[in-house]
């Protein structure tokens, strides 16, 4: 890879971005599926309008750009449309005028409890509409780490991702993630009540805290209809957690963009997490930019530990594009 091509992005790269992308190397396959990425529409927390255009000005040199780029679009998850009912729709007809103009992408609509079936079934009807992305925005409970699965993620969504045999994106809540027993037991009895539903569980079923992945994912690595994306992990032991449990079958890459504009990474400590940020979150003080540390690109940290996990577990060349690329074109039902 020719640094000349990374610095096509509209990124600001530092030399540290430099070297971990050397590092990274040609690791990257040139058939790429992101299986989570959102593209937001204007006038959200950002205000910051996301396209498949920007996405490939942006992340395509860092991928190295790969001559295919497919997307699992995922609905705008915050900010004040995210709590009404009015507001989702406008932020999943945004997401249905993007797909239109990036015919190679999927897109994954965005709901909460109060949609009815038939809502539901309606925007997954639309072109390439092809999942339920569901997220803790939508309840009411002002305590996020309080927030029960079921809370957000409602029997209607269930119900329909059943009937069209669709996955449903679940970034799950608690401090415990898989191990917090009551969302192991809603995973287990969902998972079973709803068999053709295909439940994608984020971040490495939400492991920040790389032992509550590893600690329980034996519990339910055995469910057919289980999948994990490894979106936003930097962690080793984690994503290798999923890739061992699954044969590498049931694990796809994602970026979370647009969190490529940030900087940092998030670490287990204890059995929690820290977010180690760059000043773009500034929630440090004194900064680690006052303090003459600057921290590489967020989506690039994710990528290092995606290749120190194939390094380590000995994954082939095969095994990678599986993640990179294949696994998701089986999970969507797609064909090249
Ligand atoms: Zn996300």
């Amino acid at each position: 890879m020719n640094p000349n091509d990374y610095k096509q992005t509209k990124l600001e790269l530092t030399e540290g971005d430099y070297r971990v992308l050397e590092v990274i190397g040609d690791f990257v396959p040139d058939n790429v599926f992101d299986a989570h990425a959102h593209l937001n529409p204007p006038g959200g927390l950002s205000n910051e309008q996301q396209t498949y255009e920007t996405y490939r000005e942006w992340m395509g040199p860092l991928l190295g750009n790969p001559s295919n780029i497919r997307l699992n679009a995922l609905a705008e998850v915050t900010g004040p449309r995210a709590t009404s009912i009015e507001g989702r729709r406008e932020i999943n007809e945004y997401l249905c005028d993007q797909l239109v103009k990036a015919p190679n992408c999927v897109g994954s609509a965005f709901f909460g409890p109060e949609e009815t079936e038939e809502q539901i079934a309606e925007m997954l009807s639309r072109p390439r509409m092809v999942g339920i992305k569901c997220y803790a925005t939508t309840t009411t409970n002002p305590n996020r780490n309080a927030v029960a699965i079921g809370d957000f993620l409602s029997e209607a969504q269930w119900t329909v991702a059943n009937q069209l045999k669709r996955p449903i994106c679940l970034h799950m809540m608690r401090p415990k993630a898989l191990s917090d027993p009551d969302n192991l037991a809603y995973i287990q009895k969902m998972t079973a009540r709803y068999p053709d539903a295909k439940l994608v569980l984020a971040h490495c079923a939400r492991g920040f805290a790389g032992w509550n992945t590893i600690e329980a994912i034996d519990k339910i690595a055995h469910i057919d209809n289980v999948w994990y994306d490894i979106s936003a992990i930097c962690e080793v032991g984690t994503i290798a957690s999923t890739i061992m449990r699954t044969a590498g079958k049931k694990v796809m890459w994602g970026s979370d963009f647009p969190v490529c504009k940030y900087r940092g990474c998030s670490l287990s400590m204890g059995d929690s997490f820290l977010w180690i940020t760059g000043a773009t979150y500034a929630t440090l003080e004194p900064t680690l930019e006052e303090k003459g540390l600057k921290p590489c690109l967020y989506t690039l940290q994710t990528m290092l530990a995606f290749k120190q996990t194939a390094t380590l577990l000995n994954l082939d060349r095969t095994q990678v594009e599986d993640i990179f690329y294949n696994n998701a074109m089986n999970l969507y039902g797609l064909k090249d």
